[in-house]
């Protein structure tokens, strides 16, 4: 983490000036009181619903050595050290970025409708095979994460991973400029944020800014089934590899494999080189595809990077793997949900083999704009009936859901409206052998369903 005496940060921060103390050090920064370490330099950010600025005084009793501080705020506190600026989310992103700038580091950014996270974790075993990596915390990936997470940094440190997520135009570009990747990886286009960014082509382009801050000896690695990517980097000039299952990828998977705990696949560039990957999905090898692109572009050869992969532990909530007491087997993939991510998990399920029966418990996918319901239904619609033989249905969107999968003919379909009941009815279901996939928008917490059923037992 960031160490740095007050005069360093005054050079880092441009139009800052320091009011007393200026030899005070500081060892890592926090936003927020209730974490605080001693020796954070306090940064106080104002949201809309709240002032760090009220909790400056607080900050020093906890811990911080030095504050930010807002020049248009008022009281200032006096007696203590601390750094004027004139916008205090500014002053972290600037202090980041040439903090960044001032080590000698490896940055890998990554963006894309679904997988960012899952992706960052396979990069980072990947990486972890020859370099010391640090990777963004969770899903820290926005304005204020990324720039949190670059002053997690210090010299020791070789290569960092960089979630970049977005909701609107201009975020990508904002996150991509401050850190400055040297490889950006864009895992995918789905509809997540349609509402905001308009259509598939909006989404694809909001993503793509993702180059504005790649360095110019940079490697761009994105999917190569996605028609809008490929048009979108027909007029770039950086180093671009694809990965995907079609045939125009640079990187294939060869014979692909779903066993109980994983997925098994070869590569097509390096036909003998085996990926025993210890997660479920289709869409994970692809996001595994892309990790060992990125191992490539970081002089790690595809045998060292499935080493790594065979290693992998992912962020929790996606496509983890539980038994019950009883036998059955629960897939959590509630971490979050969209269409195309739904498709995905469904796709798995569809495919699972040697279970007595298999359950979709499925809850609403927010933030879809106008067509919501329409893409419930073709979620519903998409259902094997010859595969799940049950659809439990959750939220109030996911009556649509429901209504598709009656059209598909699922044998027994529920809809729900609260939780309670749901837990309920499905642990007077649930049998041994049976299993039972999990997935919901992040905003419905379905995974309280899945600690209602363990607490059942
Ligand atoms: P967020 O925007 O919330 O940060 P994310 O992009 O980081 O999400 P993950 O957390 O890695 O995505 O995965 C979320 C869900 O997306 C997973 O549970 C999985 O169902 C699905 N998913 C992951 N990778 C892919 C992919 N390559 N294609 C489609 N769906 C995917
Ligand atoms: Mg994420």
């Amino acid at each position: 983490m960031i160490k740095a005496t007050l005069a360093k940060i005054n050079e880092w921060i441009p139009n800052s000036n320091v009011t007393k103390e200026e030899k005070t050090e500081i060892h890592g920064v926090s936003t927020d009181t209730r974490t605080i370490q001693k020796g954070n330099l306090f940064i106080p950010l104002i949201g809309e619903n709240f002032n760090g600025h009220k909790f400056v005084e607080q900050a020093y009793e906890e811990g911080a050595v030095a504050a930010l501080w807002q020049r248009d705020q008022t009281p200032q506190p006096e007696g203590v050290p601390l750094v004027l600026v004139d916008d205090t989310l500014q002053a972290l992103q600037t202090l980041s970025y040439n903090y960044r700038k001032s080590l000698s580091i490896q940055v890998v950014g990554i963006t894309g409708s679904n997988g960012k996270t899952t992706t960052k974790d396979m990069i980072a075993a990947v990486a972890s095979t020859k370099y010391k990596v640090l990777k963004t915390r969770g899903n820290l990936n926005n304005h204020i994460g990324l720039p949190l997470t670059m002053l997690e940094l210090d010299e020791t440190i070789e290569v960092a991973i960089l979630e970049m997520g977005m909701s609107d135009f201009g975020e990508i570009d904002l996150l991509s400029k401050l850190g400055e990747p040297d490889i950006a990886v864009i895992t995918n286009i789905g509809e997540a944020h349609i509402q905001n960014l308009g259509s598939r082509e909006g989404i694809a382009k909001a993503k793509f800014e993702i180059v504005n801050g790649l360095n110019n000896n940079g490697v761009f690695i994105y999917e190569g089934e996605e028609p809008l990517l490929a048009k979108l980097s027909e007029g770039v000039s950086f180093e671009k590899h694809t990965f995907g299952y079609n045939k125009n990828c640079d990187l294939r998977p060869l014979n692909v494999t779903q066993t109980e705990s994983g997925t098994v696949f070869s590569l097509s560039t390096d036909e003998n080189v085996t990926c025993h990957l210890p997660v479920l999905g289709k869409h994970n090898v692809k996001n595994a595809l892309a990790s060992i692109l990125v191992g490539k572009a970081l002089g790690i050869s595809a045998e060292e990077a499935v080493k790594g992969l065979s290693q992998l532990q992912l962020t929790k909530m996606r496509m983890e793997v539980i038994e019950t007491s009883s036998g059955a087997r629960l897939i959590n993939d509630a971490y979050n949900a969209s269409p195309t991510a739904m498709r995905a998990a469904l796709h798995l399920l569809h495919e699972l083999s040697g279970y007595n029966r298999k359950i979709a418990v499925l809850g609403d996918m927010l933030e879809l704009g106008e067509d919501e319901r329409e893409y419930h239904y073709e979620v519903g619609k998409s259902i094997d009936k010859n595969e799940v033989s049950y659809v439990f249905a959750y939220g109030p969107l996911s009556e649509e859901v429901a209504k598709g999968a009656s059209d598909a003919g699922v044998e027994h379909v529920y809809h729900f409206e609260d939780k309670d009941t749901l837990s309920e009815q499905l642990s007077y279901i649930i049998k041994e052998q049976d299993v039972i996939l999990f997935k919901a928008s992040r905003g419905m917490k379905l995974e309280q369903v899945i600690t209602a059923l363990l607490e059942k037992g």
